[in-house]
């Protein structure tokens, strides 16, 4: 049985670094994957595949429903601990049913929790026009920039009140404040986890 959290958050909130370290300092039992992480290395795989997702990638735009899918499903059922933490999905309306229907006929997948990592957009903005700025030549996110930040931040925030009402009614809904140091987002993120496994 594989227990899966689930980690939202805005472009900026940190969501990877932060779910990154708790399956590093819990190796023996978690693992992470990041939506948008695996999305990139099929890009730099130069697959077809790969193409398309970057013509979605490259314009802040949401990759089509069925390649997400399959994409996180294939991490969950591959992944070599029973703990698996997946951030950056989901990202709309349709992604959470399509995940929610595959998960009721799906008996060796329990969803423990979907955590939100807030930030206001002011800090999100912040976060990422500096990574843009301190990323070193050839290492730039194609889509850390200004116009394609705005773009990413409104895809991000149209359908957050709808997941977070449909999680909520699940009892499924854990909130963190992520404009706080890194150390202690982290604590309590793992303290989360831990403690609801
Ligand atoms: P991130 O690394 O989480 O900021 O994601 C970078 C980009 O990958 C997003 O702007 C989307 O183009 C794509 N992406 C990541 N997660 C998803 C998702 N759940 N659904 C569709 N596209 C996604």
């Amino acid at each position: 049985m594989k227990k899966l959290f689930l980690i939202i958050g805005a472009p900026g909130s940190g969501k990877t670094t932060d779910a990154s370290i708790i399956a590093e300092k819990n190796s023996d039992k978690i693992v992470h994957y990041s939506t948008g992480d695996m999305l990139r290395d099929e890009v730099a795989s130069g697959s077809e595949l790969g193409k398309t997702i970057d013509s979605f990638i490259s314009k802040g735009d949401l990759v089509p429903l069925e390649i997400v899918i399959n994409t996180i499903i294939s991490a969950i059922k591959n992944a070599p601990k029973d703990v698996v933490i997946i951030d950056g999905f989901p990202r709309s309306v349709e992604q959470m049913k399509e995940l929610d229907r595959l998960l009721q006929s799906e008996s060796e997948i329990e969803l423990v929790s979907v955590i939100e990592a807030r930030v206001s957009e002011a800090v999100a903005r912040e976060r990422i026009l500096g990574r843009a700025a301190d990323a070193a030549p050839g290492e730039q996110r194609s889509d850390d920039n200004e116009e394609v930040f705005v773009s990413r931040m409104k895809i991000y925030t149209d359908p957050l009140e709808e997941i977070q009402n449909f999680y909520t009614d699940k009892s499924l809904l854990k909130v963190i404040d992520a404009e706080r140091t890194l150390e202690v987002i982290v604590d309590e993120m793992e303290a989360f986890v831990k403690s609801s496994i």
